[in-house]
């Protein structure tokens, strides 16, 4: 039941599905961000609304949640995934479907919070129609990544007219990093109102088994030392640099090592042909017999015991936004090796909750897995100092989003009176 006084939001995220199974291609960190956000907001007193696009002919229309948090799907385009680079042309069709249903039966919003650039044209088009205010967080730059890419895709010039349109006519942008505040000011616009809200976690559920359970559980022994990769199966992952620097690592000579590499993939699609393409170095580097490749971890019954049972977890991205899978491993007490990159930078504390190195650094890597599994105490201190950091920042994290999007929907209350919404 809806109440006047009730503070309302959309959450729009196209190609991003918050119900959707996580770990498969495109379903990562943006799906988790979402969710969560949505789930903290409806705790928090908000009526949440997350919309995003059909791809699947047997999703229902909606799905709840909590009571006042669902997901609606909007049908735009064949009912099928499609990659998030030719979605483009769906979005006005998207637009159209977004202000039936919120005729017939969405609540009056007064914010939209938008994610990707995708969804953020989405938004931009809604203040036409609709008197709400746009919240919107990038999840990644057009601008940066077009650097790091041989060729780009014929859509880049939209995107980045679109990222910059944003940046500049958003009520409020989110970074999720210091550096990611800096790429936007440097590359995308000087203008613009933007403030850095980091990503939190849950922290009751990641941390809330022993490293002792969780080995019983996984089949591990106490001895042995458990090197954990957790996330999509993308080259820009740098999953290829881990398995280079486990194979020069100096720790396979004195203690037996298990290398874990988790993530879902499927079979022919972009995410099969990059698991294929690991497998095959790791047969070359004759690391076969210590690797295993669960597939894809529930984020709710597998991830925290993973996390748990290992020594360390590596995140070897090119470059990584803001890198959920870092907070995940600290607040279960694992220490984290990282690329020295993005939104990593600021999570991992080097030398005292795990170690930065330079991105495709191989021998960097090798020296720093060496460096925590051959010194079992620190790794326990880095361990500790990990998930304190996770905790004394994460209330910080979810507070400072609320209150943000408290103040934007007040500051849209004069609009919307003035525009007779209800
Ligand atoms: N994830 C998962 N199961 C898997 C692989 C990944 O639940 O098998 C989750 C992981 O816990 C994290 C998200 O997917 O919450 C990945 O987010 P991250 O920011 O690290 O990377 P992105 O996918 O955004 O590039």
């Amino acid at each position: 039941m809806f109440f006047q006084n009730q503070k309302c939001i959309a959450l729009i995220s196209v190609h991003g599905d918050p119900a959707a199974e996580i770990g498969k291609e495109e379903a990562g960190g943006q799906n988790v961000y979402i969710r969560q956000v949505g789930e903290a907001l409806s705790r928090q007193g908000w009526q949440v609304d997350m919309y995003t696009r059909r791809a699947d002919p047997d999703q229902p229309k909606i799905v709840q949640h909590t009571p006042t948090c669902r997901t609606i799907w909007i049908s735009a385009g064949p009912k099928m995934f499609i990659p998030r680079d030719e979605l483009f042309e769906y979005l006005p069709t998207f637009v159209q479907g977004f202000l039936k249903f919120q005729r017939q039966s969405g609540y009056p919003y007064r914010v939209v919070h938008t994610n990707y650039w995708l969804s953020s044209w989405v938004g931009m088009q809604l203040k036409k129609v609709l008197p709400v205010s746009q919240v919107h967080t990038y999840h990644s730059l057009g601008a940066v990544k077009y650097q790091s890419i041989p060729t780009v895709p014929l859509i880049a010039s939209t995107r980045l007219d679109v990222e910059k349109m944003c940046l500049e006519t958003a009520e409020q942008i989110v970074a999720t990093s210091p550096q990611e505040k800096e790429h936007m000011r440097s590359l995308v616009s000087t203008k613009g109102n933007i403030d850095i809200i980091p990503c939190g976690t849950d922290v009751h559920h990641f941390g809330s088994v022993s490293r002792e359970a969780a080995r019983h559980t996984l089949g591990i022994d106490s001895d042995e030392k458990v090197i954990l990769y957790v996330g999509r199966f993308d080259p820009r992952k740098g999953i290829e640099t881990l398995v280079q620097a486990v194979a020069q690592s100096q720790v396979r000579q004195h203690q037996r090592v298990r290398l874990i590499i988790g993530g879902g993939s499927r079979p022919g699609e972009s995410d099969g042909r990059e698991r294929e393409r690991i497998e095959g170095i790791v047969a070359e580097l004759g690391l076969s017999d210590i690797t295993h490749f669960p597939g894809r971890l529930n984020p709710k019954t597998d991830l925290p015991t993973y996390y748990a049972a290992a020594d360390v977890s590596v995140v070897p991205s090119h470059y990584e936004p803001f890198g959920l899978v870092a907070v995940e491993a600290m607040a279960c007490r694992t220490p984290v090796i990282a690329s020295n990159v993005g939104g990593l930078q600021f999570t991992v504390r080097s030398e005292a909750t795990g170690l930065l190195v330079p991105p495709k650094d191989e021998a960097a890597f090798a020296a720093a897995i060496d460096r925590i599994l051959m010194n079992p105490t620190w790794q326990r201190v880095l361990g500790l100092a990990a998930r304190q950091h996770v905790e004394a920042s994460e209330p910080l994290s979810r507070q400072a989003h609320h209150r943000k999007l408290d103040t934007v929907e007040k500051a849209s209350w004069p609009t919307y009176i003035s525009q007779k919404f209800y």
